[in-house]
């Protein structure tokens, strides 16, 4: 049941744009934006496919008129865009599919986690089994955390896309497509007049995750803030509609929103490093609390912390003889 309602904004270009709300996981709302320009429709994400999404992006739909008055048709639709690989965002393909034979867009570094949803997953739980140890979070632990991972082993079918997006491509006429790698290496912010799709690349309320370069490259904190940068110079925006959490009117102090708060969380990483620490113990002293899903979260997030800071040469590594000798020894870093 959607409990938040649909919500229209026309761009200076006349463009009507709707927000779908969609119950993306039971903890979470996420948004799909229709796109109607005449008789353009584009659909942009499709939520997580999970418990009630696929059908509050139906309610949501149904819900919305074109210029003639009538009902939305899913086999009429002329583009579906996803802004990128993560499953709240893509999840929701397979039930598209099934109505609609829309071209599908996503940026080319995202391609494959579409496209080969086991071999990517496969690769990712792989991925994750061995950063856990560099992380240096105990084996029994680690078995506990990679069910989480695990879980979406055979969930989603592969679906490949008609096209791929690459940084300045003018999709459709319409969409000034914005590579904005860091959140997720294929996540593209998208211009369309004076509205701007920024998916998750400005979550002012929802916590943003971050996984460090070693597990997923193109991702990390470096390339999430250079993209941040480049979005204080897109200019001509009215409004910034995101994947999560409310519309944002100015554009430029939801920046600087997230720029200072990924500098606080930094600095609480640094403080954390004044004595020698693996990932899992800077993990543990700034989030002591966090469990599950959560702490899986938290690891990959001040992982991209640690790495941000050790590239920039503000970290010491205290055990190097350690790592020689030990292949599951994890580095443990300090400030110096
Ligand atoms: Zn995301
Ligand atoms: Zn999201």
């Amino acid at each position: 049941m959607t409990t938040v309602s649909v919500t229209r904004y026309l761009s200076t270009g006349g463009v009507r744009v709707y927000r779908l709300p969609l119950h993306v996981f039971p903890w979470m709302i996420g948004y799909a934006y229709l796109v109607l320009d005449g008789a353009y429709s584009a659909l942009i994400d499709v939520g997580s496919g999970r418990g009630t999404s696929d059908a509050d992006l139906a309610a949501g739909l149904a819900s919305v008129r074109d210029d003639w008055g009538e009902a939305i048709d899913w086999a009429h639709l002329s583009r579906i865009v996803v802004s990128h690989g993560h499953i709240d965002h893509y999840g929701g393909l397979g039930y598209v599919r099934r109505h609609s034979a829309a071209p599908i867009a996503i940026h080319v570094l995202d391609r494959a986690i579409i496209a080969a949803y086991d071999e990517r997953h496969a690769l990712s739980v792989r991925g994750m089994r061995e950063y856990l140890r560099f992380a240096g979070v105990v084996p029994e632990q680690r078995a506990h955390l990679e069910q989480f991972h695990g879980g979406g082993r055979g969930g989603y079918p592969s679906i490949a896309p008609e096209h791929v997006l690459h940084d300045g491509d003018l999709l459709d006429e319409r969409f000034r497509v914005i590579h904005t790698p860091g959140h997720c290496a294929g996540h593209v912010c998208l211009q369309l007049d004076d509205l701007l799709f920024t998916a998750d690349q400005i979550l002012p309320v929802t916590a943003m995750f971050l996984a460090p370069e070693r597990i997923a490259p193109s991702s990390g904190l470096m390339h999430y803030l250079a993209s941040l940068e480049r979005l204080r110079h897109v200019s001509g925006v009215t409004m910034a509609l995101g994947g999560h959490d409310d519309p944002m009117p100015d554009l430029a102090s939801a920046i600087e929103h997230m720029e200072r708060d990924q500098h606080r969380r930094l600095e609480r990483v640094r403080h954390a490093c004044a004595v020698p620490r693996t990932i899992a113990e800077i993990t543990g002293a700034v989030h002591p609390r966090i469990r599950d899903f959560n702490l899986l979260l938290g690891l990959q997030k001040i992982g991209a912390y640690v790495e941000y800071l050790d590239t920039r040469g503000e970290l010491r590594i205290t055990n190097p003889d350690q790592l020689y000798d030990d292949p599951e020894a994890p580095p443990r870093y300090v400030l110096g």
